[in-house]
């Protein structure tokens, strides 16, 4: 499904976007914002920072083919992907989780 406005954004991390990395980790957070991240925890760098890109959300679930219930990931939610089994496990995000988006 192509047909949607370009209007939800997200943050991709640069592992993924420039396909160094597989696609493993996406977080719905609490006030619509999304991540979609290789699931490394090396994103403390400032390289990783600036390699960090802006994404339309919907176009990024469009390319990388994901299952629905991935594209419709509620909020306050995280999907990992396992790699062994290729099954996108989603849970809710723990308080702590939550809490990290309104850190700053
Ligand atoms: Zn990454
Ligand atoms: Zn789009």
């Amino acid at each position: 499904m192509n047909d949607h406005k370009h209007e939800v954004h997200g943050i991709m991390c640069g592992h993924v976007y420039k396909n160094e990395r597989p696609l493993k980790l996406i977080e719905h957070g609490p006030e619509d914002q999304w991540h979609f991240m290789c699931g490394a925890s090396d994103h403390d760098t400032q390289e990783a920072v600036d390699t960090a890109i802006v994404v339309c959300k919907g176009c990024a679930m469009t390319s990388y083919l994901l299952p629905r219930k991935v594209q419709q990931l509620p909020a306050r939610h995280i999907a990992e992907l396992n790699v062994n089994t290729e099954f996108w496990n989603v849970r809710e995000m723990t308080a702590e989780e939550v809490a990290e988006y309104y850190d700053d």
